[in-house]
């Protein structure tokens, strides 16, 4: 569909570079389409991260669905799943959050939520798109929406997470958390959830006045120094926020970064482990088909069982919902509990892995140990969407595929007992992904070798 817009589209959100692709006029037409298609003129939760663009979107945002009829909740700073958690709470027509995610500080971006608390999928994005193209029809004077303020989302966040665990069994554990917001919304709410979890917490930047300390995207690079001050203060963990805390990362007592997809596995085992203790016979838990095989082996030595689906959140919440998942979430240290929320939630996260370490009164790093390990390689190569469909009809018979299980339902991907390789076509540019995972790296890169060398690929870029 045609339409002035610059910014990048898609259902997790509309992002782009302020005053570049995105802009306050924007902002506020693309609300004002939302009110009308989405929401429908009923009320609407506003949060926001703590970027300095924040404000002035959020007024944007505000100004577009009132001039539609909207009445407006603003919650403040919260992180990204409070404002479905607080559609739910409040009976909302829907959500809107003002936030960039990881993207570095010259971002920002809406994230539209449905009436029922999960992103917007496909169809409603086009229909706001065709809202956003159509324009017009503002109200009058007589029937503008209101903007109220909530202050109370934060708390019932906290009370909402302190539910799902055994915060009893937590708090007798004594365990000092070093908590890195980033100086993002998860400051917001983080710091007060540990310490109602019993913790001594060491908050680090946790200041939302504040620009971020760094490039925001909590990995290996950007959270080295945050290492270093999780083993000088003696503590059990550490944590790793992005700026609208939906996503978690997870340091061990030494100050060792542990890797993003170690936040899914250790979060699945506790949650299958408490299941089981409820009496769950073989609870399930979701995830999509490029994450790490580790989760497989938590769950076969828990009795639980894993359900793979296509990538991308809105696949993963369809398949939890479907199965009946006691947990979801990606390799990219988002978890998602339904008791909770359904989107991806650092705070949720947390608290799991908390519970886990109290429950088995193991190290973290021992919890670690424990699980079998992996090496994972990822590649982009110069095929696009097409070619991948075509290769997906003769792979199966190539000699590549010899004793392998296959899944076609994202791309093509080939397991083996302790190995796999995934081929699939990229959501947002004519290139495709290779990510393959073995017991060591030099196996993981013969895999992805074989799979381009079999369809004939040039890598792009990784290797
Ligand atoms: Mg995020």
């Amino acid at each position: 569909m045609s339409n002035d817009l610059r910014c990048v589209v898609s259902v997790s959100g509309f992002r782009g570079i302020v005053g570049e692709t995105i802009d306050p006029e924007t902002v506020m037409k693309l609300a004002a389409a939302y009110g009308r298609s989405i929401a429908k003129g009923g009320s609407v939760v506003l949060g926001r991260d703590s970027r300095p663009t924040g404000p002035l979107f959020a007024d944007a945002v505000a100004t577009g669905l009132r001039g539609v009829g909207c009445d407006v909740i603003d919650i403040g700073v919260v992180p990204t799943p409070t404002v479905p958690l607080m559609i739910q709470e409040f009976g909302a027509g829907g959500g809107i959050q003002v936030s960039a995610s990881h993207n570095p500080v010259e971002w920002n971006a809406l994230k539209c939520y449905s009436p029922d608390g999960r992103n917007i999928d496909k169809k409603q994005l086009e229909t706001l798109l065709q809202a956003y193209a159509a324009g017009g029809s503002w109200q009058s004077w007589s029937g503008l929406g209101r903007r109220t303020c909530d202050t109370s989302a934060p708390q019932r966040h906290i009370d909402a997470v302190l539910a799902s665990v055994d915060s009893e069994l937590i708090a007798k554990a004594g365990l000092t958390v070093l908590c890195d917001s980033v100086n993002g919304a998860g400051a917001r709410v983080a710091p007060d959830l540990l310490e109602a979890l019993g913790c001594r917490v060491v908050p680090l930047y946790a200041n939302i006045d504040r620009v971020f300390p760094r490039d925001p995207e909590p990995n290996a690079t950007n959270v080295r120094e945050t290492g270093a001050v999780v083993s000088a203060v003696g503590a059990d963990i550490g944590f790793v926020q992005d700026p609208d805390a939906d996503r978690l990362a997870i340091i061990d007592e030494k100050g060792v970064f542990i890797g993003e997809e170690y936040t899914l596995v250790l979060c699945a085992a506790a949650r299958m482990a408490a299941a089981k203790a409820a009496g769950v016979a073989e609870p399930v838990a979701c995830t999509n088909l490029s994450t790490s095989r580790m989760i497989e082996d938590v769950a076969a030595s828990l009795g639980g069982r894993v359900v793979r689906s296509a990538v991308g959140e809105a696949n993963v919440l369809d398949a939890m919902q479907q199965e009946q998942a006691v947990l979801g979430g990606e390799g990219n240290g988002g978890v998602i509990d339904p008791r909770v929320v359904w989107c991806r939630d650092s705070q949720v996260g947390m608290a799991l892995v908390l519970e886990y370490m109290a429950r088995t009164g193991s190290k973290l790093s021992e919890l670690v140990a424990s699980i079998p390990t992996y090496a994972m390689h990822k590649e982009k190569v110069g095929l696009d969407r097409a070619a991948v469909a075509k290769i997906i009809d003769w792979l199966p018979d190539h000699a590549v595929a010899a004793g392998a299980d296959i899944d076609v339902q994202d791309g093509i991907k080939l397991m083996w007992s302790d190995r796999w390789v995934h081929l699939r076509a990229s959501g947002t540019e004519p290139v495709s992904r290779i990510i393959s995972e073995a017991p060591s790296n030099d196996i993981a890169l013969a895999l992805a070798d074989a799979v381009r060398g079999a369809v004939g690929a040039q890598v792009v870029t990784g290797h």
